[in-house]
């Protein structure tokens, strides 16, 4: 149930309705917007009546929310999260860049990765340490090592980092290095993890499970939410569908669904997504045409020789060519990158 108060209901307006959702044994999720405020009601609301706040002074109307997700929910939170790092605004009319190696393999090539990716203009830096690989004999990542090398990239080139973890005892160490904790495709329903980052002060890039539904990434989201962390991004990477040319088949009609039904900045993965570096360009393109927030790219010094995710894995001079693209798509639908 969310309480929407009249325009500029005064302060004192508004504790009353949230004093009143404690004294129900309920909990307040207030958003406050320009012009009025939004407190929703966490809890099991199923015997609650509208009539508990209608009628309080300053309440325009009690609405019943019926999706099974609510702080994630527009309804919520009608505003646009917005999460700044390090100079960036992710959810603002700014697109963001993240880009890098699928994973950490050597300090040179995530030095030389992280040069290229600087020098084109790119935003949030990505890497993994930690990978989660479809066969126990493949590149698992440096993991801790990993860990340190991106911290010294993160010190040398003042880039904010994005890096994954796979598993609650990982967090606080990840969490010491990373700018922004990943969830990967596979953990995207890990609901111990979930909760383990909800409860760290550091933004979350939640992907998209390979066999999700939309309306379960923003459950896995509301796990994050309600457990106190606020900063989520969502990411669409790619889904299984019949189609085998391409590695999963991008969902890009999640971008408009996503936004109407949440307020979370929305990414979007073209490399996993597809698979091949050669169709990474025109994804991009068309995933910030459709309203994207910003894209997750892998981009490697060296593709040809890459240890884990080599064939999508795009050049930096693509890399360079795709910044200038975009700027041009972004300008197009009234952004800027
Ligand atoms: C990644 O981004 O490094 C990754 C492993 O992606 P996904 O979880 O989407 O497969
Ligand atoms: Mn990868």
């Amino acid at each position: 149930m969310i309480v929407i108060m009249r325009s500029h209901a005064p302060q004192e307006q508004v504790q009353a309705v949230i004093d009143r959702v404690h004294e129900l044994g309920f909990r307040p999720h207030v958003s406050t917007g320009e012009e009025r405020t939004v407190i929703g009601i966490i809890g099991d609301e199923r015997h609650l009546q509208e009539d508990a706040f209608e009628i309080i002074e300053g309440v325009e109307r009690v609405v019943r929310v019926l999706k099974p997700f609510k702080i994630a929910s527009r309804d919520f939170h009608p505003e646009n999260t917005v999460i700044p790092i390090n100079g960036c605004r992710i959810g603002s009319k700014q697109v963001i860049l993240m880009a890098g190696p699928c994973s950490v393999e050597s300090r040179d090539q995530v030095f030389e990765a992280a040069e290229a990716f600087k020098e084109a203009g790119g935003h949030i830096f990505r890497a993994g340490a930690f990978k989660p690989r479809t066969s126990p004999y493949s590149f698992r990542g440096l993991g801790e090592q990993g860990l340190c090398l991106l911290a010294e990239v993160k010190s040398a080139f003042g880039l904010a980092i994005v890096t994954e973890v796979m598993a609650p005892e990982q967090v606080p160490m990840v969490a010491g290095v990373a700018d922004i904790l990943q969830i990967g495709t596979r953990n995207m329903q890990n609901y111990n993890l979930l909760d383990a980052v909800g409860r760290i002060d550091k933004p979350v890039l939640l992907k998209r499970g390979m066999m999700s539904t939309m309306e379960e990434l923003l459950m896995s989201a509301e796990y994050i939410l309600s457990s106190g962390n606020e900063r989520v991004m969502l990411c669409e990477r790619g889904i299984r569908t019949f189609e085998t040319y391409t590695r999963n088949t991008l969902d890009l009609s999640a971008v408009p669904v996503l936004k109407e039904l949440t307020h979370l900045p929305i990414l979007v993965d073209p490399s996993h997504a597809c698979g091949k570096a050669a169709w990474i360009n025109a994804l991009s393109r068309a995933a910030i045409a459709s309203g994207a927030d910003g894209l997750l790219v892998e981009m490697h010094p060296h593709p040809e020789v890459a240890i884990s995710d080599g064939a999508q894995q795009i050049s930096p001079q693509a890399f360079r060519e795709l910044m200038a693209d975009l700027e041009r798509v972004a300008e197009a639908v009234d952004r800027s990158l």
